[in-house]
């Protein structure tokens, strides 16, 4: 059904990059997540199987993994913005997140208007990044970008950097694993996530948007939210 290049036909083949929480992140040498159960149903509605295209963030999100070929389609937390949809073809929202900003316990950072004069760590290419730009001068912090959000904590730990702004429910779940970090402030930017596929797939994207209307309906999305998410 799949008229990508990128695999054979039997093989769904999903870009994303890890670790992101709740989303997408290893259980040993396993993909599990949100957005990884919702790529196994779409596989099983294709009648083929997953295989997880483990890249660097940039790539997924300007678009040129998917339009090179590397993968049928993108799951990756991936916020839905106009540039986005010219480059990509970006399914229906599935999710609504929001941005935070994190200090490390202790910190006497308690919100953006204490950050003059310090570094703020930043995912590359995401819409956190673009927030934490457009906000560095009112603030007067040094934006900072890393390719994972596991090389953001681990400065954040050692000290490297002073803070971070990125996707709220990532950062949530990240501090529940008992990482000695403190949310001090949500970032409301009402942001969708949605799955992207190569500009022209049509076809690809038609089934996308088929499982997830089909989830919303059978109870499927509401009990993988419950899974994951919670409340
Ligand atoms: N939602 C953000 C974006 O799309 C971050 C996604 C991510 O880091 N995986 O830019």
């Amino acid at each position: 059904a799949c008229t990508s290049d990128s695999g054979d036909d039997s093989t769904l083949t999903v870009c994303t990059n890890v670790p992101f929480e709740p989303f997408e992140y290893m259980d040993g040498s396993e993909y599990v997540g949100f957005d990884m159960d919702l790529m196994q149903l779409l596989a099983e509605r294709l009648d083929q199987t997953v295989e997880i295209v483990e890249i660097d963030f940039d790539s997924i999100g300007s678009g040129s993994a998917l339009n090179a070929g590397t993968c049928d389609i993108a799951a990756a937390g991936l916020t839905i913005t106009e540039e986005r949809q010219e480059a990509m073809g970006m399914s229906q929202a599935y999710y609504r997140a929001d941005q935070a900003l994190v200090v490390p316990a202790g910190s006497s950072v308690a919100g953006l208007e204490d950050l003059s004069g310090l570094q703020v760590a930043v995912q590359s290419g995401t819409t956190g990044e673009t927030y934490a730009e457009e906000h560095a001068q009112e603030y007067g912090y040094e934006p900072v970008a890393f390719e994972t959000m596991g090389d953001i904590a681990s400065s954040l730990s050692s000290g490297g950097v002073d803070a971070s702004i990125a996707d709220l429910a990532t950062w949530s779940a990240m501090i529940g694993d008992g990482t000695d970090f403190t949310l001090v402030q949500p970032i409301e930017t009402a942001e969708h996530y949605g799955f992207a596929v190569q500009k022209d797939n049509k076809e690809l994207l038609d089934e996308v948007n088929a499982m997830l209307d089909q989830a919303f309906e059978d109870g499927t999305y509401a009990e993988l939210y419950e899974k994951w998410i919670g409340e």
